[in-house]
């Protein structure tokens, strides 16, 4: 399956603002944006913030992609599918990224950022109603119940991840006592979805 393998720092540079694609780093002073919050490349530093309205709705559509790590087509393919449904496109849109299932994992607190639950999801350690599934786009639905395999709950990598970041679960999911296991309670809603994206101006970017 396709995805971004350039250097993900560069991203947030290039969209002014923290996306938290790398875990621990983007709480730490290592962090590229607390030294250089300017766009990469020689002229980063001299550009201006004001853009053409076409560029603040390219550059919505691109943080939403890159927040969720999805390429453009499969991004694409996602806003028809969101335009097709009733209610307003671009809460649609967020609420389908939401329920991908690398999402899940990283709303599960399993997961230091999607990027490493994306891998979790590849490497088979995660089950839908108890079953494997490795599909990082595989679409959760309500009521589905999300699990850590046992294998993997004991990993230095999980635990340490459980342990280090402080990330409530979102309000449309409910863990058990143990949190490996999370049920869908309903798909989110437009406030209980924390993406700093403002999907108004992606629907205007793919209605033109
Ligand atoms: Fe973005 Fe995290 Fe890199 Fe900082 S460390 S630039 S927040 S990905």
């Amino acid at each position: 399956m396709a995805r971004y393998t350039g250097p993900v720092c560069r991203l947030c540079r290039r969209e002014r603002m923290k996306l938290y694609l790398k875990g621990p780093k983007c709480d730490s002073p290592r962090c590229p944006m607390e030294s250089r919050p300017y766009p990469p490349g020689d002229h980063g530093r001299d550009r201006t913030r004001q853009g053409s309205e076409y560029l603040g709705q390219l550059r919505e559509k691109q943080k939403a992609r890159r927040i969720y790590g999805v390429l453009e087509k499969q991004f694409v393919i996602t806003y028809e599918e969101a335009s097709r449904q009733s209610g307003i496109t671009g809460e649609n849109l967020l609420r389908l990224l939401e329920l991908r299932l690398d999402n899940v994992t990283f709303r599960a607190g399993w997961a230091a950022s999607r990027s490493q639950a994306r891998q979790f999801v590849r490497h088979g350690h995660i089950r839908v109603n108890g079953k494997r599934v490795d599909i990082p786009s595989y679409r959760v639905k309500k009521g589905d119940v999300i699990s850590l395999i046992e294998r993997a709950q004991d990993h230095i990598v999980v635990r340490h991840n459980r342990d280090t970041f402080v990330r409530p679960l979102p309000g449309w999911l409910e863990a058990d006592p143990t949190g490996f296991h999370v049920t869908v309670l309903n798909p989110p809603m437009r406030e209980q979805i924390d993406a700093p994206v403002r999907e108004q101006l992606i629907v205007e970017l793919y209605s033109k």
